[in-house]
């Protein structure tokens, strides 16, 4: 903890940042002084998008909102926080699906840094069934993701995949 703020992290892919994100984004930045949005940089995941655009992306759809940051790192998220000072990690869940996983990384990150705490944040129920990977199946096929991503995902999804 920095001072007397509560300073939280929202690590995630973020392959592009959807309403879902940002769903999670603004409850976080109610609950916290600062919310750090955290892009890792996990080549295992094979991204559409690089760390820097994916970046952008997350500064311009966060720009007005006070109290958020976007940052990227590699390395153990633990590390990481305990380098920003922050006392909390959010995560987002969405259904039971995502339980058994994000269990597994709570407990571990709890191992690494004890005085971290992992909190996880439901979306509004419109989002549940919404993720990244999703967005880029249905964007590459010319498919309408406009309730998905913002306008400007929405072109940079377009001139990824060539379309007009
Ligand atoms: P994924 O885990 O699907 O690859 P991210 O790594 O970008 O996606 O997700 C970062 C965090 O945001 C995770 O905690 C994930 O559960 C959460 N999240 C992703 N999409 C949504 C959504 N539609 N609603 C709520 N949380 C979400």
């Amino acid at each position: 903890m920095k001072g007397e703020k509560k300073l939280a992290v929202y690590p995630g892919t973020f392959d592009p940042i959807t309403y879902g994100h940002l769903d999670i984004i603004k409850r976080a930045a109610a609950l916290f002084d600062e919310v750090t949005v955290a892009v890792t940089t996990n080549p295992a995941k094979t991204p559409l998008f690089t760390v820097a655009e994916r970046v952008a992306m997350i500064r311009q759809a966060t720009a007005k909102q006070p109290g958020v940051s976007v940052d990227d790192f590699d390395g153990l998220l633990m590390d990481y926080a305990k380098q920003k000072e922050a006392s909390v990690v959010v995560r987002g869940l969405r259904a039971i699906t995502d339980f058994e996983f994000e269990f597994q990384m709570a407990l571990v990150n709890h191992k690494l840094a004890e005085d971290i705490v992992t909190v996880f944040l439901m979306p509004n129920e419109k989002y549940t069934y919404l993720n990244s990977t999703i967005v880029k199946e249905v964007a590459r096929f010319s498919g309408d993701v406009s309730s998905f991503v913002s306008p400007e995902v929405q072109q940079l999804l377009k001139a990824k995949f060539g379309q007009k």
